[in-house]
């Protein structure tokens, strides 16, 4: 069964050589909010725009809803997005602006101004409609494109950081929002951010990114606690998750001076394996030194509020843990940190690829 959009062997080169899409392929379900990661340059918004039709693509064909859009004009691909660069009209009023969409597919008024209003009391910017763009703020100008492109009712919506000009309090609300209003009409949704958690929070699946590639595909909970490959270890979690070179030895994963046994989850190691030992901080606790975790020095220590991160010096090596607040351990004082079997993962040095 094909998904209601569907991207394949997608590879778009821009005129000066760069390889922004490299041979993609990608397959989103009817409904579903899919979330695009990935460091700057690695190609997600060139690929937001593609699927948009406001570039064309070098190689390959994109579908919607059954559809080859692949020539298709943006106009005519029925998606409501919302970039970076919302343009607003600025001879327009706030309201005329939300409305504008609606009025050119010829939706009646009464419901026309329904959703105006919805759409407007959701991002709180009902005070503004009489306004024109050039009249309001930055933040309050993405609320009005985000505001546009929510009253539409597309088959659609692809959002290019349609949040990043909120403060944080306003962001986490207009984010509780989009997810809501997904939920109830059941818009098939693809988000580009650059704000992990955001992803994590709104997505049913998410991908992450590397040079025109996808690097990892799955849901939230799957990047959080099974990264496939180190590229996508190190980049999702906000604090990040240790990555300690080691050797397999004995049945043991020999990172310096400090034997660890191997993670559960790993199946089968080989003697000698060169690997990559990973596991979050947040699964890693302060332990009595019998424990046969991580020994050493507390280099430093950072206040998370309900937590506090615990860095200590093992040999050389920089490990990190967490301890309860109040139960912090002293800098400069040895402690040891013993990480949950059942959390940390394993990783071929070589490859780079979970075990
Ligand atoms: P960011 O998170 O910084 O927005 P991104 O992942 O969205 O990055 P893209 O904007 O898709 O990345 O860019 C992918 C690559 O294509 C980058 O190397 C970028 O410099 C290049 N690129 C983007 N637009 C053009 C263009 N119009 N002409 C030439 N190169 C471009």
């Amino acid at each position: 069964m094909s998904g209601f959009v569907e991207v394949k062997s997608l590879t778009k080169v821009f005129p000066n050589g760069t390889r922004a899409l490299d041979s993609l392929n990608l397959s989103i379900e009817q409904g579903e909010f899919f979330a695009l990661l990935g460091p700057s340059g690695c190609g997600k918004t060139t690929l937001l725009r593609t699927i948009g039709g406001l570039e064309q693509t070098t190689e390959g064909f994109i579908s919607i809803d059954n559809t080859d859009v692949t020539f298709v004009e943006p106009g005519d691909r029925n998606i409501a997005m919302v970039f970076q660069d919302y343009a607003l009209y600025p001879h327009m009023s706030v309201e005329e602006n939300i409305g504008y969409p609606l009025k050119v597919r010829k939706i009646e008024k009464s419901l026309r101004t329904e959703r105006i209003k919805t759409a407007a009391d959701a991002l709180q910017i009902q005070n503004l409609m009489e306004r024109k763009p050039s009249q309001i703020s930055g933040g309050q100008q993405q609320r009005v494109a985000v505001a546009r492109a929510m009253a539409t009712r597309p088959n659609l919506y692809l959002f290019d950081e349609p949040l990043s000009n909120l403060d944080a309090r306003l962001r986490l609300e207009a984010r509780t929002f989009l997810k809501q209003l997904q939920r109830e009409l059941g818009v098939t949704t693809i988000l580009v951010t650059h704000d992990q958690s955001e992803a994590l929070a709104l997505a049913d699946r998410m991908a992450v990114m590397e040079l025109g590639k996808i690097r990892q595909l799955g849901s939230p909970v799957e990047f959080f606690h099974r990264p496939a490959n180190l590229f996508v270890a190190a980049f999702i979690g906000s604090t990040p998750m240790n990555l300690l070179n080691g050797k397999v030895r004995d049945g043991k994963v020999q990172i310096g001076s400090t034997q660890i046994g191997v993670p559960t989850s790993v199946k089968s190691v080989a003697e000698g394996q060169e690997v990559v030992f990973g596991v979050r901080p947040e699964y890693v606790q302060v332990a009595s030194a019998q424990s046969g975790g991580f020994t050493g020095v507390v280099k430093v220590l950072e206040n998370l509020g309900t937590h506090y991160l615990v860095s200590i010096d093992c040999n050389g090596i920089l490990v990190r843990g967490t301890a309860p607040d109040g139960e912090e351990p002293k800098p400069g004082t040895t402690i040891s940190l013993l990480p949950d079997p059942k959390r940390a993962l394993l990783y071929d040095a070589g490859s780079g690829n979970l075990l």
